[in-house]
């Protein structure tokens, strides 16, 4: 019989050598870590809806009989409703658990063993970890001060083995969007371009209407995020339709729950009241802008999502994320030599923001 250690010798390098992605812990953990209730924790690490999702969601999820049934492998009415929403024809679309899905189902189509992508750094850290999973790698290439990407030394970074370009707009974590202009220019390069719009209720802008022009370029969306339905997990992508008809038939049969669909279903009936609460949160966000840009010590970096990257004093960013956390706050650190004095907050509820205010000034040594 094999032994551990076999089965670990035996295991993929790749995936031994694998470093862990960290998701946002659950409340009670959070809490308990704190010290404190549940209910006063203030969780502001996720870009989670403070407002929950739509009130016809859990209607529509109690009313469903239907949950013993199989979902449709090939999504026909789910990609039916999306085709309404996005304006964009069903055949293009496939619906995934959460976007992150999709990003996974995109780099086992094209990322082999010793294969790349280029991603800018800092952006959304699943790109990466899915990559490092495929066995390829991504190659990180650092915007500049302001967190423009460096288009110029992106299209550097490539070489014959690199597959496709992922970028986030809004970028996460720093919330600045990438021009169309940009954009083109990796499009033109012919690589796999995936542009994750993940944020875009937040801003209305969208390079989807390049897909006409551009068949390299894939589009991914959301709905945890706007609509409030993180825990359900329903992503999208927008790709040409003979790439959406070979990711249909290699995606898992039923990777999109019925609960999601239901939920998603009922929250695209109810988009006028999502899209006030997203109102509601980029009016919340200038005012938290506003508030953060009076902190001594602090500058805030304009936002066009539904969260805020700030700058602390140098040397201070860990201590200010612990002193956050004692208190029952919890914001999102990043661990990396370019973001260490950097701390992201989702944008909650107003008392939400005038707590996160108050903790920074006093933890703040300008
Ligand atoms: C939150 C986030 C996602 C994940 O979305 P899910 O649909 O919940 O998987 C994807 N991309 C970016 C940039 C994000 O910030």
């Amino acid at each position: 019989m094999n032994s551990i250690e076999d089965l670990k010798d035996m295991m993929l390098p790749h995936i031994r050598r694998l470093k862990p992605y960290h998701g946002v812990d659950p409340m009670e953990v959070i809490a308990e870590r704190a010290g404190i209730p549940a209910d006063q924790v203030i969780r502001l690490n996720g870009n989670e809806n403070p407002y929950g999702p739509s009130p016809r969601v859990n209607e529509a999820l109690g009313n469903f009989k239907f949950y013993n049934h199989y979902t449709d492998p090939e999504q026909r009415k789910l990609r039916s409703v999306l085709s309404k929403y996005l304006g964009a024809p069903e055949e293009r679309i496939v619906a995934g658990n959460g976007s992150d899905e999709l990003i996974d189902l995109l780099l086992r189509m094209f990322l082999g063993p010793g294969e790349n992508i280029i991603i800018p750094s800092p952006t959304f850290g699943m790109y990466s970890f899915t990559a490092d999973i495929c066995g390829g790698e991504a190659i990180s290439v650092a915007s500049d001060e302001n967190f423009e990407l460096d288009v110029e030394a992106m299209v550097v970074a490539m070489t014959d083995k690199t597959k496709a370009v992922f970028l986030a707009s809004p970028n996460n974590p720093s919330g600045n969007i990438a021009s169309s202009s940009q954009i083109r220019a990796l499009l033109e390069t012919g690589r796999l371009i995936v542009v994750d719009e993940t944020y875009y209720e937040f801003c209305g802008q969208t390079v989807l209407p390049l897909m006409e022009e551009y068949p390299n370029l894939v589009i991914l969306r959301t709905f945890s995020k706007w609509a409030g339905l993180a825990g359900l997990r329903i992503g999208l992508g927008v790709m040409q339709e003979e790439l959406a008809q070979t990711m249909i038939s290699m995606k898992p049969p039923y990777n999109v729950n019925t609960a999601a669909e239901v939920a998603l279903t009922a929250s695209l009936e109810d988009t006028s009241v999502l899209l006030d609460r997203v109102k509601a949160i980029v009016a919340e966000r200038e005012r938290m802008m506003g508030l953060l840009q009076k902190i001594p010590g602090i500058k805030a970096w304009p936002s066009q999502a539904n969260f805020i990257l700030f700058s602390l004093p140098e040397g201070q960013g860990q201590r200010i994320f612990d002193g956050l956390c004692s208190r029952g706050i919890f914001l999102r650190y990043f661990d990396t030599p370019q973001l260490k004095d950097y701390i992201r907050s989702s944008v909650g509820l107003p008392h939400e923001t005038d707590a996160v205010v108050a903790a920074l000034t006093e933890l703040v040594e300008g």
